[in-house]
């Protein structure tokens, strides 16, 4: 399962650029991932400063 941001997003920008699949783009509000791109490699999720992105279930 693809990993998911969630609200405590502050639009940063950083996982996007860490992302390896560049699934990670702009969203309205916060940033989203593309679940067809990520390959779960969760190197999003260490580089959020909010922790807002976490493993989908
Ligand atoms: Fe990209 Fe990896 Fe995060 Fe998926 S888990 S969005 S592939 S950085």
């Amino acid at each position: 399962m693809a990993y998911i941001i969630n609200d405590d997003c502050v639009m940063c920008g950083s996982c996007a650029g860490a992302c390896p699949s560049e699934a990670i783009s702009e969203g309205d509000g916060k940033y989203v991932i593309n679940p067809d791109l990520c390959v779960d490699c969760g190197t999003c999720a260490d580089t959020c400063p909010s922790g807002a992105i976490l493993p989908g279930e």
